[in-house]
């Protein structure tokens, strides 16, 4: 039986440089640590930010730490409908030429020229872990969720293997939803 892995979903969310992280919360303002996450030294803020689309806004978005070099915005489908935005499914990091948007925060806005994204699904590996599942960093896989009333076969999934990394799948709330891959949830790769 193939060895199975966490499957977590990640709600719509915001990576922050530095510098846009004053302009939205104050000069010196730093991101606060509310929650670590699955991968290490990534955290869930106490900050939250309003993204403001051209058809509607969405209040209270987290935050994920630490800062980056580039801001971005993960959503879903949904979100990025919800905001009359169009959005590419891109892997994260990779935000150029992607989508616009306002964020608002309780010192000042910014406007992204490109950042905001739905981000491809994946699957976060050590490469311990690549070497038991016989895949390498880019592979594109097919992972299996199993749920009591809507399994599903994803295809399309991405393979990022680092050592920083810890084994867990990636997907969003639309794909959630999708499989029914609520709660603990687990999933397996498909040949
Ligand atoms: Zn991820």
């Amino acid at each position: 039986m193939a060895e199975k892995f966490l499957v977590e979903t990640s709600a719509r969310h915001v990576h922050l440089t530095n510098a846009d992280i004053e302009t939205l919360f104050g000069k010196g303002a730093t991101l606060t640590n509310k929650k670590d996450l699955s991968q290490p030294g990534q955290f869930a803020c106490e900050e939250r930010v309003t993204l403001v689309g051209p058809k509607k806004q969405i209040e209270r978005v987290s935050i994920l730490g630490p800062a980056r070099k580039a801001t971005q915005v993960e959503l879903s489908f949904t979100d990025a409908r919800t905001l009359g935005i169009s959005a590419p499914v891109r892997e994260s990091g990779d935000v150029a030429g992607s989508a616009p948007l306002k964020l608002v925060g309780p010192a000042g806005e910014v406007e992204i020229s490109e950042g905001a994204i739905i981000a491809k699904r994946h699957i976060h590996m050590t490469p311990a872990d690549a070497e038991r599942f016989g895949v390498k960093d880019k592979d594109i896989v097919s992972v299996k969720l199993d749920s009591a009333d809507r399994s599903t076969i994803f295809g399309d999934v991405v393979v990022r293997v680092s050592d920083k990394f810890a084994l867990a799948m990636h997907i969003d709330t639309d794909e959630a939803n999708a499989a029914c891959a609520f709660g603990e949830f687990y999933g397996e790769i498909v040949k």
